[in-house]
């Protein structure tokens, strides 16, 4: 029988949920710290929890609820992972060496329904949200990974940008990020994490509201309502005016920056007129947001789409600065393995999908 993750739980929540089990609310802490300090890998080696309490959850709880099934390096470093759920859906993770750390990019729902035209994750409609435990447990497997080798080396830096849009799973994601925030466990520092979202202008508005203090990137990928329908039809249901307001709430809210997401496609969305007219869009707000350019990996799935050609992206950076719009190119990570956001996953479910035909026919 499948069991929850104990790693779906916030503190408060755990010391609930011992209640619940009829245990003291005071084991809390020696529990959180098991898992997040020791980060001990069975219920066997839970040997610091009191017996009892530890046995008593381990009849209602799992600790992990993931499996690894494929791991590919990089030879820059970058890991990409593949976890089986315990219903049998498979989920990437991504871990991704930097100077200043290790981050991890996570996955917080089966498939997405956004459908952003140049997404490999995208063509596959979402199955379901992960659950806190699920996008938790995604770190504490990279985690286990990197203690595993012995090196001494910890997750620092968490983005929210795998598969799936993390603000259609919002309670979820919070409860994620409190709990990988927590002082007294992993401790990650809100300054660490960044939340990627295709721009659900009103949690966006929630989420300024909480305050957590974590980075917020908004996926633009286009500077004008037209364009950006044609990318990705969420700017159907909220237009550019409905977002850029929501982010003006974020930003006055929190006093935060945002940094704009813009994947460049050659030839759609990579001209000199582009960069003019995303300019523009951001006038004023130009002290407060900072342009991420992602050259576009290309994925078999999307032959429409293309690689910007090299002098596409410094000319559209370059236009960028001249009007006072700071900006960034994107480093890459991985290239030499299924590196575009859902190409492993959707490889292999394809895989997986023509194997099960094949045995029906
Ligand atoms: S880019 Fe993100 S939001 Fe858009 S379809 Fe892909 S996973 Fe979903």
């Amino acid at each position: 029988m499948n069991h929850p993750s104990l790693y779906g739980f916030t503190y408060t929540q755990l010391k609930e949920t011992l209640v619940a089990a009829g245990q003291k609310p005071s084991r809390a802490a020696r529990l959180w710290e098991a898992l997040y300090r020791d980060r001990v890998q069975s219920w066997e080696a839970m040997t610091s929890v009191h017996e009892g309490t530890a046995a008593e959850l381990e009849a209602r709880y799992a600790l992990s609820t993931l499996t690894e099934h494929t791991r590919q390096e990089a030879t820059d470093g970058t890991v990409k992972f593949l976890y089986r759920l315990q219903d049998g859906n498979l989920i990437e993770t991504v871990l991704m060496r930097h100077r200043f750390g290790l981050s991890v990019c996570v996955t917080t729902q089966v498939g997405c329904n956004i459908g952003c035209s140049f997404c490999a994750s995208g063509l596959l409609a979402k199955t379901r949200d992960l659950s806190a435990g699920e996008i938790t447990g995604q770190i504490m497997a990279v985690q286990a990974y990197l203690d595993s080798r012995g090196a001494g080396e910890r997750v620092s830096h968490i983005v929210v940008m795998g598969i799936g849009e993390p603000f259609d799973n919002y309670d979820n994601v919070i409860d994620f990020l409190r709990i990988v925030m927590d002082p007294k466990g992993l401790a990650i520092g809100p300054r660490h994490i960044t939340v990627s979202t295709s721009g659900l202008a009103e949690r966006i508005e929630a989420f300024a509201d909480l305050n957590l203090r974590v980075n917020l990137a908004v996926s633009l990928h286009a500077p004008n309502d037209e364009l950006r329908t044609r990318i990705m039809r969420i700017n159907k249901a909220i237009p550019l005016d409905r977002l850029m307001g929501a982010m003006d709430y974020f930003m006055q809210r929190t006093n935060q920056r945002i940094t704009i997401e813009y994947i460049l496609l050659r030839d759609v969305n990579d001209g000199r007129e582009h960069a003019a007219q995303l300019a523009e869009l951001i006038g004023a707000r130009a002290a407060r947001m900072n342009v991420n350019l992602i050259p576009y990996n290309p994925v078999d799935e999307h032959s429409q789409y293309q690689r910007s050609e090299r002098d596409s992206v410094l000319a559209f950076y370059d236009t960028l600065k001249k009007q006072g719009v700071s900006c960034s190119v994107r480093m890459e990570h991985g290239t030499d393995i299924d590196a575009a956001c859902g190409q492993l996953r959707s490889k292999q479910t394809r895989a997986e999908r023509g194997r099960a035909d094949a045995a029906l026919s």
